[in-house]
């Protein structure tokens, strides 16, 4: 070979040997992309491999179960949820048709697969489970349908929620919000709108339906007494008593206030069977109760409002059927009354009233008047008892004795109570600087005025207003009052007796107190109930027992007040017997202010 060829080998050799350099760096190249690529690819695996795994242990793991079938039902997955849940171990339900299982205790989800292949969307709904140890919970469950490619439904996928605690949650607050907790009948809410709703249908099916309206006689009395755990115990053996009285299907029963329950009678042939069950509830109501220990007795007062006949609204309907049972209680209580044609004129007579009494105030219509009383043998001579006055712009003159206790019942009597003391308090303060003859002021106190907490606060703003000496001022109380409540009462007199006042036990004699139960009571005055000064001369049994009630209040310390002395023959009796204090037409009808003065002025000692 010579030089000239060989040197074109080599080139050609040195050219190839590029070339093939060329080409392995490009193959180098491509080399490195291509391993970065499986690298990054298997980066992704790796990464999908994770997230799948993360899937699996959240779906495994969810609180929510998630079950899956195919096509034919047969359990192909479940997570832990539905083994936790169910009481079943996955083997158990894995391979297995779910209907076979006895999981599923309603045909609903049957109703939702039968949807989820119609329409190959999800479906949703509530149903109720069963599990191993046969507990039913409740689930809410949605089914979808998992579709391949031809979009033909391979399997379904059934995610559950238990809501068996929420549902029981919700069932409890239901019963909250609908139930009186102390008896577990219906409360006042839920038998309003049953009530509403029995309208309806009474008045559809043209049948009768009556409201009854139950008090319990005396109740307060009880509670105060023997404490309120005992006062609970007899209410619910009050409720267990009603509901055992009436207990057909259509029957209500709700206890609306502390001792007040309410009953709808539903579908009643006529209105004597609703007596008899009126009748029924007062019998059984009046039985012994047994409560801690103790033998207490108690009475219903039963109203009864029947529909269409006594009211078209569940407003009216309660409305007088609680007017009734108010006239039950005003007829000597345990026993039952029907609403009538003139109770309901009464009714419409006391709003009409009660309406006007609240204008009556502001309308200048009410006016004390005074009735003189005359102290016998007393350095003091003379009181006056205030007692209110209406004149009613068309009515006139309305009587006291009516108004008064519309006034208590409708809750107007701590104002109008207020206005009397106040007014009185004026009056005593206008006497002391006109009048040489010191006089005494009376005035009525409803129990209603002294129950209310403010009473003694109020009285000692007016005490400090007017600059009264409370020792000219006598409180009278029924014995009512004290009857309500006797250590709240007490307590609440010892407050007012501290401020100075004095206090007279009105009507004496009507209630129906126990002489060691008036000895505890911080009084000064007996005013023996004018019913037995009445005929006092005809009758010697009155005559008697107002000579045992004057020597009575002596011997307790009292000053006896004899009040409706109408002839000259009661006050010569009375005076002779040992009588304190007379007050009466016969000397003075309750008169205005001036003419009070004008008496008082005037009187000469009566010699009898
Ligand atoms: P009460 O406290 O027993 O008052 C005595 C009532 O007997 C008064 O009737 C009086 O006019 C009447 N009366 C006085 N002397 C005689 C008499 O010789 N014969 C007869 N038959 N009656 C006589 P009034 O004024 O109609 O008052 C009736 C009731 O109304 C009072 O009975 C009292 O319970 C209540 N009342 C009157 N004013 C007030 C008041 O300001 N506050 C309160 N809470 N009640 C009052
Ligand atoms: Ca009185
Ligand atoms: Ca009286």
């Amino acid at each position: 070979m010579t030089f000239y060829e060989s040197h074109k080998k080599i080139e050609f050799l040195d050219r190839r040997l590029q070339r093939e350099k060329t080409a392995r760096i490009a193959a180098e190249s491509i080399l490195e992309a291509k391993s970065k690529e499986v690298y990054l690819s298997n980066q992704k695996l790796v990464k999908a491999v994770s997230d799948l795994e993360k899937l699996t242990i959240a779906v495994e793991q969810s609180p929510i179960i998630v079950l899956m079938t195919d096509i034919r039902g047969v359990v192909e997955y479940v997570n832990q949820s539905f083994t936790v849940i169910s009481g079943y171990s996955k083997r158990q339900v894995v391979g297995k048709d779910i209907r076979s299982l006895g999981l599923i205790l309603d045909k609903k989800p049957m109703e939702g697969i039968k949807y989820v292949m119609q329409n190959k969307a999800l479906w949703q709904g509530e149903i109720q489970g069963t599990s191993v140890t046969k507990q039913v919970y409740k689930l809410k469950i949605s089914i979808s349908p998992i579709l391949d490619k031809a979009q033909n439904i391979t399997h379904f996928q059934y995610n559950c929620e238990n809501v068996t605690l929420q549902k029981e949650n919700e069932l409890r607050i239901y019963n909250l919000a609908h139930h009186d907790s102390l008896t577990q009948l219906y409360n006042r809410f839920s038998i309003n709108s049953i009530l509403q709703q029995t309208i309806i249908s009474a008045e559809r099916n043209k049948s009768l339906m009556s409201v009854v309206f139950i008090d319990m006689d005396r109740f307060k009395q009880i509670n105060d007494t023997h404490g309120h755990k005992v006062g609970d115990v007899l209410l619910q053996q009050v409720a267990s008593r009603l509901s055992g009285t009436c207990k057909r299907k259509n029957d209500y029963i709700a206890r609306i206030g502390g001792d007040e329950f309410l009953i709808i009678l539903n579908d009643m042939q006529d209105v004597a069977f609703v007596a008899l069950i009126a009748k029924a509830i007062v019998d059984v109501l009046s039985l012994p109760y047994f409560c801690e220990g103790q033998e207490l007795r108690s009475s219903p007062s039963v109203g009864i409002a029947v529909y269409p006949n006594d009211g078209q609204s569940a407003e009216e309907l309660v409305k007088n059927a609680d007017a009734a049972m108010y006239h039950a209680k005003e007829n000597g209580r345990r026993n039952y009354r029907f609403f009538t044609k003139e109770l309901n004129k009464l009714v419409e007579e006391k709003n009409m009233l009660e309406k006007d009494l609240r204008q009556a105030l502001d309308n200048n219509e009410l006016e004390l008047y005074y009735q003189p009383q005359i102290h016998l043998g007393d350095t003091l001579k003379f009181g006056v008892e205030a007692l209110i006055r209406w004149r009613h712009a068309i009515l006139g003159f309305v009587s006291p004795e009516k108004f008064i206790a519309i006034a208590e019942e409708r809750g107007l009597i701590y104002e109008l109570g207020g206005w009397v003391i106040e007014t009185a308090f004026q009056q005593l303060i206008n006497w002391s600087s006109v009048s040489e003859i010191p006089i005494k002021m009376a005035i009525n106190i409803s129990a209603k005025q002294i129950e209310d907490k403010r009473f003694v606060h109020d009285l000692r703003l007016l005490v400090d207003k007017y600059k009264i000496v409370p020792e000219m001022v006598e409180l009278e109380i029924t014995e009512s009052i004290a009857m309500v409540n006797p250590q709240q009462s007490i307590k609440t007199l010892k407050e007012i007796r501290s401020l100075g006042f004095e206090l007279a036990i009105d009507d004496f004699g009507t209630g129906y107190s126990s002489l060691s139960y008036i000895k505890n009571l911080p009084i000064q005055t007996l005013k023996l109930d004018r019913s037995f000064i009445d005929n006092l001369e005809e009758d010697i049994d009155n005559a008697k027992i107002c000579k045992a009630a004057i020597s009575l209040s002596h011997d307790l310390g009292l000053r006896f007040v004899a009040e409706g002395v109408e002839t000259k023959g009661q006050a010569k009796y009375l005076t002779d017997n040992g009588c304190d204090v007379l007050q009466g037409y016969y000397f003075c009808r309750p008169v205005p202010a001036s003419a009070a003065l004008v008496f008082i002025r005037d009187y000469q000692t009566h010699s009898f």
